[in-house]
């Protein structure tokens, strides 16, 4: 029979061709696979001629309207910046978790007060390792949430850490994570394959903003070149014009030129359509131009409640975002979404290739005024 949905699919189709985006989604579901030093290992041959590994990879088969459907209970339609009840920006009030956070803190602050006030009992998050090594933690202490802010712009199989935990329970679980990693979380809500993974019990998605990650190992040893091996406590990225990678170090602050840690992005980055991770509860990012303030999307009822919650709390402040930046953000979006079709365009999968989306739709995505469109 022919293996086509199964592990060595995943291995032929995926991983070898590149396409890896490490989300972690595929890992700690059976023996067979597992992350190691920022890559996907096979440890051992499986025959299944169908698996949730290759199910849940956000680079097979994407349906947007089915997910969209599963998450949002309607068609993917919003093209722009996906679905969206409203935008603001907002900092954390918190000056620790400020201090510690990569912009304004809301990712940390929202998980914190979304334990604290029982709406989800643990979250999935990431912690930047001293070699720069992200992994997957499952954390429920505020201390612990404290840990794991700022960002790791090497790629990080959070989802590993989801899969650990027991499928069944009561505890609920809010999860942080890149486009990537938020797409393969609504694939396993989706997949009609026998679960045995708590996803049923997520109640909370935080979604990043991501215009791509890193690969581990050739990025390490570029900066352990540059950097002489001197501890990293940050890293951070400044939009173009300027468009540098900043390196603090105890005693410095280094400035690498984009174009340097380019060769570094993941290939898999390429071909993604979304940069506000569209399939979350609440999509955060940085404000461009407005120094520690956040961009806040609200998506899903569960979502405005949080938002609600924590500012009347005052967890959180909340401004609303200029025209300007929710146009700029706009342009931004649709520009990578038009990359990544071009990029499908030139491979020849445009049809046939990950993504499944109606003609009609890849063609509106194309046809919009950008800077690098008609
Ligand atoms: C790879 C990457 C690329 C990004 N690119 C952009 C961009 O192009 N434009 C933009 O506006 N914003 C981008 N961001 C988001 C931005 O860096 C901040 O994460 C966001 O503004 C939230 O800020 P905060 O202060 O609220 O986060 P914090 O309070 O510092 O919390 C950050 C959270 O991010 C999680 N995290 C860190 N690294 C990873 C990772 N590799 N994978 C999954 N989760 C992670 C941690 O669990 C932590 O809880 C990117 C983030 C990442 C990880």
């Amino acid at each position: 029979m022919t293996q086509d949905k199964g592990l060595q699919a995943l291995e032929s189709k995926v991983i070898a061709k590149d396409d890896c985006t490490l989300c972690g989604a595929c890992v700690s579901l059976c023996p067979y696979l597992r992350s190691a030093q920022g890559r996907i290992v096979k440890m051992h041959p499986c025959d299944l001629t169908e698996g949730r590994c290759f199910d849940y990879c956000p680079r097979t088969p994407v349906d947007l309207h089915g997910l969209h459907q599963e998450v949002f209970g309607r068609k993917y339609e919003d093209i722009e910046l996906g679905p969206l009840k409203s935008i603001l920006m907002a900092r954390a009030t918190d000056g620790v978790i400020r201090e510690k956070a990569q912009t304004g803190g809301v990712v940390t602050a929202l998980v914190t007060f979304a334990i604290q006030q029982g709406i989800i009992d643990r979250a999935v998050l990431t912690r930047r390792g001293h070699s720069l090594l992200p992994q997957g933690i499952v954390v429920s202490g505020t201390e612990d949430i404290l840990d794991c802010a700022g960002s790791s712009y090497v790629a990080s199989p959070t989802l590993e850490a989801l899969n650990r935990e027991p499928p069944d329970g009561e505890q609920r679980i809010g999860v942080v994570g890149t486009p990537c990693q938020v797409l393969a979380l609504a694939k396993m809500r989706a997949s009609r394959l026998e679960k045995r993974t708590p996803v049923g019990r997520v109640a909370l998605t935080i979604g990043l903003f991501c215009t791509w990650a890193l690969t581990y190992k050739p990025f390490l040893d570029y900066l352990g070149n540059r950097l002489n091996r001197k501890d990293i406590v940050k890293l951070d990225i400044t939009p173009p014009p300027e468009g540098l990678l900043k390196v603090f170090t105890a005693e410095e602050i280094i400035e690498i030129p984009l174009d340097e840690i380019r060769p570094f992005v993941r290939p898999a980055c390429g071909v993604c359509m979304d940069m506000t991770s569209e399939l979350s509860d609440l999509s955060v990012g940085t404000v461009e131009g407005i120094d520690g303030w956040n961009t806040v999307i609200v998506r899903t009822e569960s979502g405005e409640e949080l938002i609600r919650r924590a500012v009347a709390a005052g967890i959180i402040d909340d401004r609303t975002l200029p025209r300007e930046n929710r146009e700029h953000l706009k342009h931004a979006s649709l520009l990578k979404k038009q990359r990544a079709l071009h990029a499908l365009e030139e491979r020849g999968e445009l049809n046939g290739g990950y993504l499944v989306l109606a003609p009609e739709l890849m063609e509106t995505i194309l046809s919009y005024p950008t800077e690098e469109g008609p």
